[in-house]
């Protein structure tokens, strides 16, 4: 008679494990951490300007409590290349992270579904509980999309401002249209379409199955020990895709890893080993992969030279930017007694969070004087000034008539100065002009 095969000896029943080993744990610290830094982000300021915000009168965009103006938008744009580049190089690397431990959606949703779970709105025998029981449900959750969709129009209306608009029911039209525009759409989008946004509407969940590749760190089920799975779809219920992930990798999966708590309960339960569902980089099935692959090498480059030309051009940014424009109705003025005059404005801009005082002088043409009415020029933090002045250039001149290219320099007094120049020219009529001109004045 052949021997009973031998019976397997289930595991040691481990105790449940710390908040701080489960994938959920991990997952809302996540989102706790992102959430409130969302929510801190428009109350910190810099320098007296937003952390991060943008500034509807001047049209600035703040970040790092430095303003960016339109011409710094080169700034914003590498900004955004650097956006693009980290997010191929994260889904290359570790898949859905983004979706299922970061993003806005499934952090409110993880919410409602709290929510939800605390006070069920069916019991348990499955009839349907009193309406008030979902009234209050709902009615928390359009609170949460509230304090969300107010925390983001603080980027755009700092919080004093909103304080004093609402303290004095003075609120803009088009602050309450947006503001009640985004609380429909978030909830709107939460409520309506929920989960499904994530598997059918997403456009960078489509974008994920071309970047994934055969070392991308996914949510596998392990085939090598499908003796253990006992069948009790404890997986499939608590996905929030609803999808079967022993069916293999499918595109609705946004890695949050709940079905791999679920499974390792269970399998603490039976007393197997855990980990039939598991974060993996590749397959469990194939060789460990690489992690320097071409894709994540160029990907990483790309990622280091963004960052190293940001941060150029954040510190080669000049602190004072200034510029010169000419009087387009009355380019050159002759007094009578011969001296020639240029009228121009200068445009200054103090990018800086102190005020400047700014030495102005002219170089370019022998014997140009500058007449402007305050120099030193100060300009208030942040601000643009703009400042009349004329160049004058004595009688009887040797110039040619002409543009003659002169500077507009700029600079104050402190030990290590901030300096700006700008370009312009200064122009000599013909002689014909000049009587013209001199008639002209006489009339
Ligand atoms: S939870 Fe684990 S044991 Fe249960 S069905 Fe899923 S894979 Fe199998
Ligand atoms: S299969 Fe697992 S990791 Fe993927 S969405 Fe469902 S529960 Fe989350």
């Amino acid at each position: 008679m052949p021997p009973a095969p031998a019976r397997r000896r289930p595991a040691p029943k481990a105790p449940p494990p710390r908040w701080y080993r489960t994938e959920r744990g991990r997952r809302w610290a996540v989102a706790g951490l992102l959430l409130a830094l969302y929510c801190a982000t428009p109350f910190i300021e810099v320098g007296g300007h937003p952390l991060l915000g943008f500034d509807r009168q001047t049209l600035r965009l703040y970040v790092g409590g430095v303003g960016l103006w339109l011409d710094d938008l080169f700034i914003v744009l590498l900004a955004a290349l650097l956006a693009v580049a980290l997010i191929l190089l994260v889904t290359v690397w570790l898949g859905r992270v983004w979706c299922g431990w970061a993003c806005p959606q499934t952090v409110l949703l993880d919410l409602r579904d709290q929510l939800r779970a605390l006070f069920p709105v069916r019991t348990a025998d499955g009839r349907a509980v009193r309406l008030a029981k979902r009234v209050a449900v709902e009615g928390a959750f359009l609170l949460l999309n509230l304090v969300v969709a107010t925390t983001f129009i603080l980027y755009l209306v700092p919080p004093r401002e909103l304080g004093h608009y609402l303290a004095t029911a003075t609120l803009p039209f088009w602050v309450g249209a947006t503001w009640g525009t985004i609380v429909l759409l978030f909830y709107g989008d939460l409520l309506l379409l929920g989960r499904r946004f994530c598997t059918h509407v997403c456009p960078y969940a489509k974008l994920q199955g071309v970047l994934f590749d055969r070392a991308t760190l996914v949510v596998e089920y392990d085939r090598t020990r499908e003796d253990d799975c006992i069948d009790c779809k404890r997986c499939v219920k608590v996905c929030p895709t609803k999808i079967d992930i022993r069916d293999g990798l499918q595109v609705e999966c946004i890695a949050c890893g709940e079905c791999v708590d679920a499974c390792d309960e269970i399998m603490r339960k039976v007393g197997t080993p855990p980990k039939l569902i598991q974060f993996h980089f590749g397959s469990t099935s194939a060789p460990p992969p690489r992690v320097l692959r071409p894709q994540v090498v160029v990907l990483a480059a790309a990622c280091v030279c963004l960052t190293a030309a940001l941060v150029h051009a954040a510190i080669g940014r000049a602190a004072v930017e200034a510029s010169v424009l000419r009087d387009r109705y009355h380019l050159f003025h002759v007094a009578k007694d011969g001296r020639l005059m240029n009228s121009y404005t200068l445009v200054a801009e103090n990018r800086t969070a102190e005020p400047v005082a700014l030495t102005c002088w002219v170089e370019g043409v022998e014997g140009l004087e500058l007449v402007i009415p305050h120099n030193p020029v100060t300009v208030k933090p942040g601000a643009v000034r703009k400042t009349r002045f004329v160049l004058v250039l004595p009688a009887g001149h040797p110039l040619a008539p002409g543009n003659h290219p002169v500077t507009l320099h700029l600079m104050t007094a402190e030990a290590e100065p901030i300096t700006a120049d700008a370009a312009t020219a200064f122009t000599v009529p013909e002689a014909e002009e000049h009587k013209v001109e001199e008639h002209g004045k006489e009339e």
